[in-house]
């Protein structure tokens, strides 16, 4: 298993143009990669990378516009992103205390290794895992318990 350390508080990112910045006062509770053919998309790219926090922990500087979809449970999924450059910034739902910050922005992301995958079904076919990686080939059935468990001893350095 990987390990890796989580950096002093506050963790702090960017959008590309600068105009949002945002610090992260409380530690990350997962850092996990989505293969789903949505997250393919919103980033147009192989997969979605989500650090999970505890929304009150976020200090945004700087105003970001919103996008939403209604998902199948009927909450909102909320996406939120720089109106000058575009850049996703973090994701969250109507119905969860949680947010996901699009890791790619972080200004430091040196210290990131993922606890696991989820719908892997969708996966690149040049992406490859670990041997004891925690691969999910939809939605995990406990939530995030099990990634939230491996992210904990991971980085309990
Ligand atoms: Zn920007
Ligand atoms: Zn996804």
């Amino acid at each position: 298993m990987f390990r890796t350390a989580v950096p002093p508080l506050p963790i702090t990112g960017a959008c590309q143009c600068g105009r949002v910045r945002y610090r992260m006062r409380g530690a990350p509770l997962v850092f996990y990669l989505c293969h789903c053919t949505e997250c393919q998309r919103q980033t147009s790219s192989a997969y979605g990378e989500s650090l999970r926090f505890r929304r009150p922990d976020m200090e945004i500087e700087g105003e970001l516009r919103l996008v939403e979809r209604l998902s199948e449970s009927g909450a909102r999924r909320q996406g939120w992103f720089c109106p000058d450059c575009g850049v996703r910034i973090w994701h969250g739902s109507t119905a969860s205390p949680e947010i996901n910050i699009k890791a790619g922005t972080l200004n430091d992301t040196s210290w990131l290794v993922p606890a696991g995958h989820i719908w892997t079904r969708s996966r690149q076919r040049f992406i490859a895992f670990g041997e004891d990686e925690l691969v999910y080939d939809r939605q995990p059935d406990d939530g995030y318990a099990a990634l939230a468990r491996r992210w904990r001893e991971m980085t309990q350095v």
